[in-house]
């Protein structure tokens, strides 16, 4: 488990950098792109929330590269100022995949409302893991083996949390290209594949992430069964 457990890691280390370039790189080449349509992202956003006969969610410019999300505790479809006021591709993908997330919350969509439900455990964990691995790796003052078995149930939570999202990010993207094509908001050839480019290294993060913390949670899973023999 212990050989598994860093090839994971490993894996994850280079295919989340790679994901992070893909994602960087991708936005910014469609970010150039203008969409013949010429709506900005804050504008495919309202259409979209408009035909799926949304109207409590809230379209707001935030700040900060790519920090764009969906709150569902406010219902506040939040996108950065570069998506929210650019008629480009990357601005249009990006933004249709956020409204697929407002879409999922207004249909009671199951793996989202899981999500939303193991999200303060998350937050819990996030907070106490490094507490437990500075304490008790680091400082020792955890015994050994109630740290590994801490280091071990966080990481155990955080791979459920990544696991669920994954259906998540996918379902978005996939609503998103379908809304935006059949809308007529992005057209089929270039603009479509710039949509995909984007969206699909995106995914690919999320992807690394779970990987990441499955490698994590059989490192420490393997170090428990160590000291056990
Ligand atoms: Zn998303």
């Amino acid at each position: 488990m212990f050989t598994i457990a860093i090839f994971l890691i490993a894996i994850a280390l280079v295919l989340g950098l790679w994901a992070q370039y893909r994602v960087k790189s991708a936005f910014t080449e469609y970010s150039e792109v203008r969409i013949s349509t010429n709506m900005t992202g804050a504008e495919v956003a309202q259409q979209i929330l408009n035909a799926a006969g949304i109207r409590d969610v809230e379209v707001a410019e935030i700040d900060g590269i790519l920090g764009d999300h969906y709150d569902p505790s406010n219902k506040r479809l939040c996108l950065s100022s570069e998506v929210y006021n650019t008629p480009s591709v990357a601005a249009a993908g990006i933004a249709a995949h956020e409204t697929g997330h407002a879409i999922q919350h207004a249909r009671a969509y199951a793996p989202l409302q899981a999500r939303m439900a193991v999200v303060p455990i998350t937050q819990f964990t996030s907070q106490l893991l490094p507490i437990v691995l500075f304490g008790g790796f680091f400082l020792h003052l955890i015994p050994g083996q109630l740290a590994v078995q801490l280091a071990a149930l966080c990481y155990g939570a955080l791979t459920v949390f990544q696991l669920i999202t994954l259906p998540v990010e996918f379902d978005a993207s996939k609503r998103a290209k379908v809304i935006l094509g059949q809308m007529g908001i992005v057209q089929p050839g270039e603009e479509a594949l710039g949509v995909d480019r984007v969206l699909n290294a995106a995914a690919l993060t999320y992807v690394a992430a779970f990987v990441s913390s499955l490698g994590w949670l059989l490192y420490f899973l393997s170090l428990g069964n160590r000291r056990n023999d």
